[in-house]
């Protein structure tokens, strides 16, 4: 089965084709970071419009990479939700509008169900099951995976996603959004023993996530040495580390629970933080300590992409998911453990 992906729920157009004899066959990717970068974070209205402008020619791209044609596809799967309610529309109207004029089969896919599955298109894919960590801009989650659509959610941030909190501080030190990346870099020329942030939540049991401290710890640490007329770039890059360090050991003392909790060997980071070398660097440690393996996409599909989405819709258009004809879905907010199993599996 041919099943183009569309990702637009937030400020990347994402388009991909995944064959589910093939793999992944072909896929694009537009970012609009340089267009909300004078912002300072993402303007829903103008992440709309752009999706609009994009996303045509994204996948005529994408077929052209793919040497087919619109009618060689075999069902269309959308990101549903959750995310940005403008810019979802666009993806869903335009997979329902083609979907009806090729008279095939379209699907809404939930966006985290995308992230927590992209690590099947490598090529070592993690059987199930799994513990997973969706690490993102806007979800911080530990989940218990039995399968496709078998979610229990065993803890999440109760204020700021990990992602969010990267790049909140990254305003604060004076660097660009997203800021995730930014801090990664600056961090590497930092000292880790000059300065310690907490590590929120660790001192209780629980696999609950709490990452706004950390934000007003970096604040704080910025006016102090700012005040002392200290704030260079030693320090700037001081600070970057002690909250870099500070957000990857509060995720890998929770990943560690979450594997001894579960009994499970297997783990699954996905979502924009996963991309980052120290969290990377560290869960390997402890995975290795204790006979698990750790599960990541590579790199560009940490982050929104449309690979994850036709990979996720793929797997529940084969099972016979589909939406009704004409009702296309856009669904702001959406629990994840609120998905079901495919019918039949
Ligand atoms: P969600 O998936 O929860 O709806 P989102 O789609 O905006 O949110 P992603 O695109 O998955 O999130 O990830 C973007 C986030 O990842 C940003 O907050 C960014 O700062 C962060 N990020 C990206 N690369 C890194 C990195 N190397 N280190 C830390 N954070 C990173
Ligand atoms: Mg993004
Ligand atoms: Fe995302």
């Amino acid at each position: 089965m041919r099943v183009l992906g569309i990702e637009t729920s937030c400020d990347e157009t994402g388009v991909a084709l995944f064959d589910s004899k093939r793999g992944l066959v072909a896929d694009a990717l537009y970012s609009q970071v340089a267009m909300h970068a004078d912002y300072g974070g993402v303007v829903p209205e103008l992440a709309s419009r752009d999706h609009t402008r994009r996303l045509l020619p994204l996948i005529q791209q994408v077929l052209d990479e793919a040497g087919l044609t619109r009618t060689d596809l075999d069902a269309i799967a959308y990101t549903a939700g959750p995310g940005l309610v403008g810019a979802l529309m666009v993806g869903a109207s335009t997979a329902h509008g083609m979907a009806r004029a090729l008279g095939i089969p379209v699907l809404g896919v939930h966006h985290m169900e995308g992230h927590l599955l992209a690590p099947m298109i490598e090529d070592e894919p993690p059987a199930f099951p799994f513990v997973a960590l969706l690490v993102s801009g806007g979800h911080t989650q530990l989940v218990d995976v039995q399968g496709i659509g078998r979610y229990r959610l065993l803890g999440e941030s109760v204020d700021d996603a990990a992602g969010e909190a990267f790049d909140k501080a990254a305003k604060m030190l004076g660097l660009d959004y997203p800021g995730g990346p930014l801090i990664a870099r600056l961090a590497e020329q930092g000292d880790p023993k000059r300065l310690r942030f907490p590590r929120p939540m660790t001192d209780r049991p629980g696999l609950d996530f709490s990452f706004s401290g950390l934000k007003t710890h970096t604040l704080t640490a910025t006016r102090q040495l700012e005040a002392a007329g200290d704030l260079d770039e030693q320090a700037r890059a001081d600070i970057a580390r002690a909250f870099e360090e500070a957000v990857v050991d509060t995720l890998v003392i929770k990943c560690r629970r979450a594997l001894d909790q579960t009994g499970l060997k297997r783990l699954v980071v996905a979502g924009g933080v996963s991309a980052n070398a120290r969290l990377r660097e560290r869960l390997a440690r402890e995975t290795d300590k204790r006979g698990a393996r750790a599960y990541y996409p590579r790199g560009r599909f940490c982050t929104d992409n449309g690979a994850m989405i036709a990979y996720a819709g793929a797997q529940r258009l084969l099972a016979g998911e589909h939406d009704e004809l004409g009702i296309m879905q856009a669904v702001p907010r959406w629990p994840l453990a609120s998905l079901a199993a495919p019918a039949g599996t």
